[in-house]
């Protein structure tokens, strides 16, 4: 472990005054060693022991311009000295909303928080408030945040199983008005309409499952969905905290031209600073605007991370969108290589992927589009030595197989990450 030494010895020492050595669970798991990082720039991050690694974690999906993009940092640095957060209102706000309302389809009225949790909760609240319905039709596999009123135990088997607590000291209370339903199938949303329409609020999804395996919606699924909650008089959410801004200006709802009453974005949309918002149908949206749905938080929208957030957007709509063809244009060299190595090592690969950003799933089968198929037919072990290799030889990527590329990345980088994924390969075949 000589390699990261300095990152081990950080972690035994956080460890001692930092619960578990890390601030967020997901990256306890880091192999072969919890990396700490010195600095990064562009498509590169720098460890404490200075490796150098070829970074896809992207930080979980928020640096869509890479690490450090001198256009987010000088909007930063214009703006600190100005004021970091007001608690009154300012110009940043405006500009910023506007730009949801122009390029998101489902946004006439959009409201600001700080992270992907926090606004799908204000998403269930306003849907809650809307239909003066209790219950939330949500997905099993589906993520949308930590809080208990969101957060089930994914099972590999569906059988009409009890919503299952997915950590210690989640209330039981919580999962009362969750029905938790297999995406991509339906039939099975369709009977539990049937059966409780009545009752439900809003269907809540992913609209490409991107937090497991990147599955894509089956062709006419989001269509039939958007039938199903119209008929039923439900709100529909789409969570678009990775999709949003990602795979279009207007996310997954303008790829696949459905659109939902409520979207929830974060990630992308600031490019690495913290905030999120609710967009959606003006009527709905009006419950906030009234005053009917309360609607808090201390840094709400803060001077900081809109101005973070406008540069970054504007980053994306530049050129007429070039920013997305180059995203895609590396992503085609990247996906293509993998599957070309992946062949030549004879290791049975499937990716899956949306724009820039792909989930390379371990797998003999050539598709996949149920959780529950993936949750059980996927070698997640094989992979998770697949991204050890690949930490070895300087590239990080998430050990679940989720991969971003960025605007940062440069042919370069990819060859550079074809040539590690090739003793990737060799080592774990
Ligand atoms: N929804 C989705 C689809 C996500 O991927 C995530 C984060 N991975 C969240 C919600 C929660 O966002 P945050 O971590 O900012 O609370």
């Amino acid at each position: 472990m000589g390699r990261w030494s300095g990152s081990l010895r950080l972690y035994e020492e956080a460890a001692e005054h930092l619960a578990g050595g890390v601030s967020t669970a997901f990256r306890r798991g880091t192999h072969p060693a919890p990396v700490y990082a010195q600095r990064a720039q562009g498509a590169r991050l720098i460890d404490v022991d200075g490796n150098e690694y070829i970074d896809y974690m992207m930080a979980y999906g928020p640096l869509i311009h890479g690490h450090a993009h001198p256009a987010i940092v000088e909007a930063l640095t214009r703006q600190a000295p100005l004021g970091t957060t007001y608690g009154v209102q300012h110009q940043g706000e405006v500009e910023l909303a506007r730009r949801l309302t122009r390029y998101v389809p489902c946004a006439d009225l959009v409201c600001f928080v700080n992270s992907g949790t926090e606004a799908n909760l204000v998403a269930l609240r306003v849907a809650r408030a809307y239909t003066g319905r209790q219950k939330i039709i949500r997905f099993n596999g589906h993520y949308h945040g930590w809080a208990d009123p969101l957060l089930v135990k994914p099972a590999a088997e569906l059988q009409g199983l009890a919503p299952q607590a997915a950590t210690g000291g989640q209330s039981a209370a919580a999962f009362h008005d969750l029905i938790v339903l297999p995406w991509n199938d339906p039939g099975a949303l369709e009977q539990a309409l049937a059966e409780q329409g009545d009752q439900v609020a809003a269907i809540i999804m992913e609209p490409v499952l991107c937090n497991n395996g990147c599955l894509m919606p089956l062709p006419g699924y989001l269509e039939r969905v958007r039938e199903l909650a119209d008929a039923h008089g439900v709100v529909l959410i789409f969570d678009e905290v990775i999709t949003g801004f990602r795979v279009a200006l207007g996310g997954a709802q303008e790829l696949f031209g459905v659109t939902p009453d409520l979207c929830v974005l974060g990630k992308a949309i600031a490019g690495g600073l913290p905030l999120s918002a609710v967009a959606g149908r003006r009527e709905i949206m009006q419950l906030v605007a009234d005053g009917t749905v309360s609607h808090m938080g201390t840094l709400n929208g803060n001077p900081l991370v809109t101005a973070a957030a406008i540069a970054t957007i504007d980053l994306l709509a530049a050129d007429g969108g070039a920013a997305y063809q180059r995203m895609n244009a590396r992503t085609d060299a990247l996906t293509e290589g993998l599957k070309e190595l992946a062949a030549k090592h004879g290791v049975p690969l499937l990716i899956h992927r949306v724009g820039p950003v792909f989930h390379t799933l371990f797998t003999d089968r050539s598709a996949v589009s149920r959780y529950e198929e993936f949750a059980q037919c996927v070698d997640q072990a094989a992979y998770r030595r697949f991204s050890d290799e690949l930490f070895r030889h300087g590239v990080l990527v998430r050990p679940s197989g989720l991969w971003y590329v960025s605007t940062a990345h440069e042919e370069a980088d990819i060859e550079a990450t074809l040539a590690a994924a090739d003793r990737a390969f060799a080592a774990v075949k």
